[in-house]
């Protein structure tokens, strides 16, 4: 390019520098997928920092994840070399308003070392709370609490600010005392749900005045990601923050909101100009990332939503494959050819880091995991939640948790018999007692009441031993590594000879997990680093090692791309979701839509729509219909393929009676009349017997059809 053009800015299209140079004021930028939202939003914080404005430490700048917050970090450091430096405050809304919390955990009652609980600790520790005050839990569940208590957070609603309304959905009423004894005991284990970052945040910008102008000042500049899926409290927070100097850039896409069930709120983007008047308001048009037909695809699907901003999309590409729609036979059949695709694709030279595999929901990843396993593809599962929730890993981090913060109950009450100790739960019992009766924390609790002659010898000595080990590893915490720590734990405890001893492959390979965590530690200088990585990072990210295909739901895909995407599971129940479609509303059908045009937005070359004519669920075959969204997408941008006649071509328009070879079996079906009827998923799940017939007729037809020519049927 123009050597006088600095290199962040070199590749910009006029509308991207427009922003890019509009530094002072509201800046709106409201496009379509792959137009260079994110891209510009780089170049601008290049911009900003090259040409002086700001200190890199005076821009705040929020990602969807901390993957992305990496890449941007890298990019910019690309283009600016040392002056990047500093970035302090470049990421996830969680991960930035934990950073802050450290600094002001005293102001809601905490203290800085505090602990982030998972949603794992956030039932156990509502479920205690139900039964201690006499409520049942089978009719009112701590998880339902848990969700009303996330939507209030999300809201930025603190117990006192609900009204009457809210408070009566849970136990007639009680739902606002719950939520008030939960934030006490959350305070008295100094702990914090992932919510409270941010409510705790707002709450301290709202009651201390001087903290918010202290960062108002700092922060020079604003710029906000995916701003279509922010929540009320993340509005709420940056409104403040923003309005002192107003230097706020945001860029999103209303067509790519998914997150209204975590309380996202479209709304927030589309009334950005009112918030801030005088936005300048700048349209991307031109997409970089895909070929023509899978913008056609993806825009022909948008269109059938009520709710959006007609955007137009263009690219200068000309070529490129239709997306594909292949309807298989069941989920292995699917697996199988997934697999069979991605190998083929590397055999013609395609990156595996360049193919991903987008799921509407996390079980279905399995079924790839063990094709890909069997042939040894390499994969990565994105989304994390394997790994670290895995019984030996929690157990790990339940013993770094107790060793940083002796005050953490949860994790103490994880593994003060694990491994086995001969500890039962009446001792348990004697401990809580004593830790109430004390208002001490459980483990310092039971170590007094070791030393008392409440407990039986053995327990007494066993618990004493215990909680010594843990002042020693706790000294040793000041001066080993987190990883070294954690082995020394594995190994003192017993932990990693109980694994030895069982010589099983399943033992082994938790064996094989907790080196993996070690070698995870080693990158972390202090224990507590490595704990808040932990418990921010893993609802999204994995490490990048070598070249894998991803899998991940649709949801973590938001803002990413792929060369090659496959999606699997395009069938009424799975996508759209039961879910969606038992709620029946027209909203959650088009967040289900929008959905689908984020997941085949997320393709540069090639996209693959799956469909499988039957699927196990819940240890059941049912027949499946195709998803009403393949329907939707214009025939003009779209190749169908099937390997079978059975179930999933029957209600293509391009399938006549005649042509039918299997008529007579699917007349009788019910799917035919009224397959777009959410009831019929439901239908099918309760009756028994007929389901049973109604494999057995598939059955059928796979075996006649085995004896017809593949290639009248399989197109490509
Ligand atoms: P999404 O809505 O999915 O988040 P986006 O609008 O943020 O998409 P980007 O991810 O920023 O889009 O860009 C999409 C692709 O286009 C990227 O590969 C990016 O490098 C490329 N790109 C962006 N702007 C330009 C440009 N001006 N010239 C060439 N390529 C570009
Ligand atoms: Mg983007």
């Amino acid at each position: 390019g123009d050597a006088s053009v600095p290199s962040y800015a070199a590749r910009l299209n006029p509308p991207q520098r427009e922003a890019v140079l509009a530094t002072e004021g509201p800046v709106l930028m409201l496009a379509g997928a792959g137009t260079g939202k994110t891209a510009a939003l780089t170049a601008r914080l290049a911009h900003l920092v090259a040409t002086g404005r700001a200190w890199p430490s005076q821009i705040l700048c929020v990602t969807f994840t901390n993957r992305a917050a990496r890449e941007m970090r890298e990019r910019v450091a690309g283009h600016l070399g040392d002056m990047a430096e500093g970035m302090q405050w470049l990421g996830t809304f969680h991960s930035i308003c934990a950073k802050m919390l450290r600094r002001h955990a005293e102001l809601v009652g905490l203290q800085q070392n505090y602990t982030i609980i998972d949603t794992d600790d956030q039932l156990r520790l509502l479920k205690q709370l139900i039964t201690e005050n006499d409520l049942d839990e089978k009719r009112w569940p701590a998880r339902q609490l848990a969700g009303l208590i996330d939507r209030w957070k999300n809201r930025g609603l603190n117990p006192e600010d609900l009204d009457a309304a809210e408070n009566e959905s849970y136990a007639n009423g009680r739902g606002q005392q719950f939520y008030r004894l939960y934030q006490e005991r959350l305070k008295a284990l100094n702990a914090c749900d992932f919510g409270d970052l941010m409510l705790h945040m707002l709450n301290i910008f709202r009651r201390h005045r001087e903290v918010l102008e202290d960062y108002q000042r700092r922060f020079k500049y604003i710029l906000v990601d995916e701003y279509q899926d922010t929540n009320a409290v993340q509005y709420l927070w940056l409104r403040l923050l923003a309005q002192a100097h107003k230097n706020i850039c945001v860029v999103g896409d209303d067509d790519q909101s998914i997150y209204s069930w975590r309380g996202a709120e479209v709304a927030n983007i589309l009334k950005f100009e009112k918030d801030f008047p005088g936005a300048k308001v700048v349209k991307l048009e031109q997409n970089y990332r895909s070929t023509p037909h899978i913008l056609g695809a993806a825009s022909g699907l948008i269109r059938a939503n009520s709710e959006r901003h007609e955007k137009t999309l263009w690219t200068e590409v000309n070529h490129g494959e239709k997306v594909r729609v292949i309807g298989v036979w069941d989920g292995p059949e699917e697996a199988r050819r997934v697999g069979e695709e991605i190998e083929r694709l590397e055999r013609e030279g395609a990156r595996l880091d360049q193919v991903a595999i987008l799921v509407r929901a996390q079980y279905q990843t399995r079924e790839f995991e063990d094709r890909f396993i069997q042939i040894g593809l390499g994969y990565r599962i994105v989304g994390g939640f394997r790994f670290y929730e895995r019984a030996e890993i929690r157990d790990a981090l339940a013993y770094l948790r107790v060793i940083a913060q002796p005050q953490d109950d949860l994790a103490f009450e994880r593994i003060y018999n694990q491994p086995k100790r001969g500890l039962g739960a009446k001792t348990l019992e004697k401990m809580h007692l004593h830790a109430r009766r004390t208002g001490m924390p459980l483990a310092a609790a039971s170590l007094q009441l070791a030393d008392s002659d409440e407990l039986p010898a053995r327990a007494a000595a066993t618990i004493g031993a215990l909680l010594r080990q843990f002042l020693h590893w706790r000294e040793q915490a000041e001066q080993v590594t987190p990883a070294d720590l954690l082995r020394m734990v594995l190994d003192e405890t017993g932990y990693s000879e109980m694994l030895q001893k069982e010589r099983t492959a399943e033992a082994a390979g938790r064996l094989e997990n907790l080196s993996e965590l070690a070698r995870a530690m080693e990158e972390y200088e202090t224990l507590g680093d490595f704990l808040e990585h932990v418990s921010l990072v893993m609802d999204n990210d994995a490490a990048d090692d070598g070249e894998k295909v991803t899998i991940m739901t649709m949801h973590a895909a938001k803002g990413l791309e792929f060369d090659h995407v496959f999606l699997p599971g395009w069938e009424e129940g799975v996508f759209p979701s039961q879910r969606a479609l038992d709620e029946g509303g027209l909203a959650s059908l088009e967040e289900e839509r929008r959905l689908a045009y984020v997941a085949i937005t997320r393709a540069r070359r090639r996209c693959t729509i799956l469909h499988a004519a039957n699927r196990r669920i819940y240890g059941q075959w049912t027949s499946s219909i195709p998803s009403r969204f393949i329907e939707e997408l214009p025939a003009e941008h779209i190749d169908q393929h099937t390997t079978l006649t059975g179930g999933a071509s029957l209600w293509r328009a391009n399938w006549t009676e005649s042509e039918d070879p299997f008529a007579h079996v699917s007349r009788d079906r019910p799917e035919r009349s009224s397959h777009r009827g959410p009831g019929w998923q439901r239908a099918l799940s309760t009756g028994y017997e007929t389901k049973q017939v109604r494999v057995r007729e598939n059955t059928r037809s796979a075996a006649s059809f085995a004896a017809k020519p593949r290639s009248d049927i399989v197109i490509g």
